[in-house]
């Protein structure tokens, strides 16, 4: 995976799923049309939203975002490339009753259907929420830099308020982007591992993050990093390998029904890992109610891990 091609695979990766819950999902949908779509106003006070994209399965998953969640929605082909290389699409979304109701539960348009600025507060309020939030705007002017060239990730957005926007919602969860404004357009970036290694957890792009990671601890191999970043790479790497398996192991049980057969401080632990891939082990033993200790947590993961090496192996 290289140049503009890992972007793609980050996106496509973050795109590989829709969150299960409606209120992440009214949030992904908040995400992207807050970054990428422009309303166009006809007679009577009529609006009319579209959402540029990249053309890719991301855009096809947002299609399916709009129209599961009862809107209507289609895809154009753009024919002029605005920025940069790729085919781009415009997503054209609804102007009905019910996907008017949709914007409107996704804090998008306001009650009497202007478009809304921020995304109000209810959209966002929960983690969850917010993690589905980014995930949309990533979706929608996400980039990322390949593995082993100078790390950067950018949210590329409309305008400067939106760029705001999801910087304080990324700040609320501890993630510290920074924001430019641009003539066009502005940005929301970060030159930091641990920051983009963060972002890209939050919006299920581990693949990406170990991706990162590893070519992270291969270029500071070869050169003359010093010892401590070295320590630092691969206590993520670590952890990242960590989490994957976990998740495995957490996807094959449940894959096979036998998730709900494990004890309960098992399940627990496994559904505390499922809901947050992203957090290391202590700070997973952190928020986990009742509180309990990090190396009991890793105990019960890796037994979690041992039950689905037993019941249900990976494939060979
Ligand atoms: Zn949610």
């Amino acid at each position: 995976m290289k140049g503009a091609s890992f972007s793609e695979a980050v996106r496509d990766e973050a795109a590989a799923t829709l969150p299960e819950q409606r209120c992440c999902r009214l949030a992904l949908l908040s995400g992207v049309v807050r970054t990428a779509g422009s309303f166009h106003i006809h007679g009577r006070g009529h609006t009319h939203l579209e959402v540029e994209l990249a053309a890719g399965p991301a855009a096809r998953r947002l299609v399916e975002l709009v129209r599961g969640l009862g809107g209507t929605c289609s895809i154009r082909t753009h024919r002029e490339r605005r920025f940069g290389s790729g085919q781009r699409v415009d997503l054209e979304i609804g102007t009905d009753a019910e996907t008017r109701a949709l914007l409107r539960a996704a804090g998008v348009i306001t009650a009497s259907g202007s478009p809304q600025g921020q995304p109000p507060r209810r959209v966002i309020a929960r983690r969850c929420c917010r993690a589905a939030y980014v995930r949309g705007a990533f979706l929608a002017g996400g980039s990322v830099a390949a593995p082993r060239r100078p790390v950067h990730l950018e949210v590329r957005t409309h305008d400067i308020g939106a760029a705001m926007d999801l910087a304080r919602i990324v700040a609320t969860d501890g993630i510290e982007l920074r924001v430019r404004e641009r003539e066009r357009y502005a940005t929301v970036y970060s030159k930091r591992l641990e920051t983009v290694a963060d972002l890209l957890a939050r919006i299920g792009a581990n693949d990406a993050v170990l991706s990162l990671a590893e070519g992270e601890v291969i270029s500071q191999l070869r050169g003359e990093a010093n010892r401590q970043a070295n320590a630092e790479t691969a206590n993520l790497r670590r952890q990242v390998v960590a989490a994957r398996r976990q998740l495995d192991a957490i996807a094959r049980l449940r894959a096979s029904g036998l998730l709900e057969a494990l004890a309960s401080p098992l399940q627990e632990a496994a559904e505390l890992r499922s809901a947050h891939p992203e957090l290391t082990l202590a700070e997973l033993a952190e928020i986990a109610l009742p509180a309990i200790a990090r190396p009991t947590l890793a105990g019960r993961l890796r037994r979690v891990e041992e039950e689905a090496e037993r019941l249900a192996p990976a494939p060979k």
